[in-house]
């Protein structure tokens, strides 16, 4: 589907960090353009175009994060702020292997839980954090991960993302739209929002969205943040989803 309005840029600059806040800055007014003059109904039918592209091109997306139950994607998601699932991943290898249960967290000596995720951005918090969010699992839950958003929000280092994430893949429960770095990026070229928090972001996803499709909806947002709509060179010109994109300015 064409949308002949949208801006076309050819040429090649020679990348700055000046021409990459203008792309952005440019990114934004075409994308922003698209959200004051496009009605509810046309977007609508534009995001389940978008949902349509998404899923035949990235067919098997699933949470990148490595886990084999509730709990390790818990501590999976919590180790992930602010860092790749790549690193995570690497780290959970040996940590998964030390550490299998609930208990194991809860009684493991904090300097040594500590070392164990080093690596790690912020290691001294998210350790304390998945020490003290498995004890708070044994006395409130049964050493179980709880199901319900406002029992996993009361869960050291767990956030409206990492409720998202851990409800949504280990439960299969969509009670929101789980917004990152791509998600938020994703959504704000695609021109489905101008907002700028993830609560607010989420809030708009969650009304264009259908409800059994909000945790794919961000795997497939990430999937194509990572592959083809990266922060700072977006391939527009392979873009599956290019004609339904108000940023496709870089082709
Ligand atoms: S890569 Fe695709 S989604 Fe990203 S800005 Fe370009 S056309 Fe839009």
């Amino acid at each position: 589907m064409a949308v002949p309005w949208l801006p076309r840029r050819n040429g090649s600059r020679n990348p700055s960090w000046f021409n990459v806040v203008l792309d952005l800055r440019e990114e934004r007014s075409v994308a922003s353009f698209q959200m004051q003059t496009e009605s509810t109904q046309t977007r609508s039918k534009r995001v389940h175009q978008i949902i349509a592209g998404l899923q035949k091109t990235y067919p098997d997306a699933h949470c990148e994060l490595h886990y084999s139950n509730p709990v390790e994607l818990l501590v999976a998601t919590i180790l992930s702020a602010q860092c790749t699932d790549k690193q995570v991943n690497i780290v959970t290898k040996d940590l998964f292997a030390k550490y299998r249960t609930v208990a194991d967290y809860a009684n493991a000596d904090p300097a040594e839980l500590q070392n164990e995720v080093r690596r790690l951005g912020f290691f001294r918090n998210k350790a304390k954090n998945i020490r003290a969010c498995c004890c708070k699992l044994i006395e409130q839950h049964g050493g179980e991960v709880p199901r319900t958003f406002e029992e996993m929000v009361q869960l050291d280092g767990v956030g409206r993302k990492t409720a998202n994430v851990v409800l949504g893949n280990a439960f299969n429960i969509n009670l929101g739209v789980a917004v990152d770095t791509h998600v938020a990026r994703l959504a704000q070229r695609l021109g489905l929002t101008d907002e700028k928090t993830p609560e607010k972001i989420e809030e708009v996803l969650v009304r264009l969205v259908p409800q059994d499709q909000w945790t794919m909806f961000s795997h497939w947002l990430i999937w194509h943040g990572r592959r083809r709509c990266s922060a700072r060179k977006p391939d527009c010109l392979n873009c599956e989803i290019q004609e339904l994109c108000p940023s496709r300015t870089k082709v």
